[in-house]
């Protein structure tokens, strides 16, 4: 069984990945990580990756295909991965489709996690760390004590520059304008599950697992680590 998630940055999505990873015994194969092994440990994708990783270019899609296709083959006992960040357009989708139908696998369901744009903004946005330890705290959902100083070790806290309102609206809107797109290539094939991100992270997890449950007919053995 092969899941995906797609959600933007602050939907939560890490959170969940991890849950589906213990709950369902699937291996994470997020697309940076898969790359950075692949050429650490100088596989021929590996090498063949090197040298746009280096330039800080984008990897070509067949290439970053290729390397999901690869961790498919070195399971070591999961029952299938958990894909993160790849595809994020059609054409990559498209290509990791027929790839995977050459292997006789596919992705059995995606998981769109929705939280509206202002939700995200507001979330992220809020995020500061604190100067001594790097303490990470959240004005809206996990504030300190006493305004802007740690509870911990009462330092002063700070936001990163990647975490100013700017920096954090330019990415969303890339999210919102290609990375959508997505869903309905997913949801045309009946594969796409829409969970209201918007709630508690036991909720949404629950939401998630119903929902395999019932479109993947999921038996006891599927849920490896529940006990
Ligand atoms: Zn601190």
């Amino acid at each position: 069984m092969n899941v995906m998630l797609i959600g933007a940055q602050g939907s939560g999505k890490g959170t969940q990945a991890q849950l589906l990873e213990e709950q369902l015994n699937l291996k994470p194969c997020a697309s940076g990580e898969l790359l950075r092994d692949a050429i650490a440990r100088e596989t021929a994708l590996g090498k063949a990756a090197k040298p746009y990783y280096d330039k800080g270019d984008l990897v070509p899609d067949e290439l970053v295909a290729r390397l999901i296709l690869e961790r498919l083959q070195e399971l070591d006992g999961a029952n299938g991965i958990i894909l993160d960040g790849f595809p994020r357009t059609i054409a990559q989708a498209k290509i990791l489709d027929e790839l995977l139908a050459q292997v006789g696998q596919r992705i059995n369901a995606i998981i769109y996690l929705d939280v509206p744009r202002q939700e995200l903004l507001d979330r992220l946005s809020g995020r500061y760390l604190c100067r001594a330890h790097n303490h990470v705290w959240n004005i809206k959902t996990h504030p300190t004590k006493v305004p802007n100083v740690c509870d911990y070790d009462g330092s002063e806290l700070y936001q990163r520059v990647d975490d100013t309102s700017e920096r954090i609206a330019h990415r969303l809107d890339i999210f919102f304008n290609e990375t959508i797109h997505l869903i309905e290539y997913y949801k045309e094939q009946n594969k796409l599950i829409h969970v209201d991100g918007n709630q508690s992270i036991e909720e949404v997890h629950e939401q998630i697992m119903a929902n395999l449950r019932s479109d993947l007919r999921l038996t006891s053995n599927d849920e490896y680590a529940a006990s």
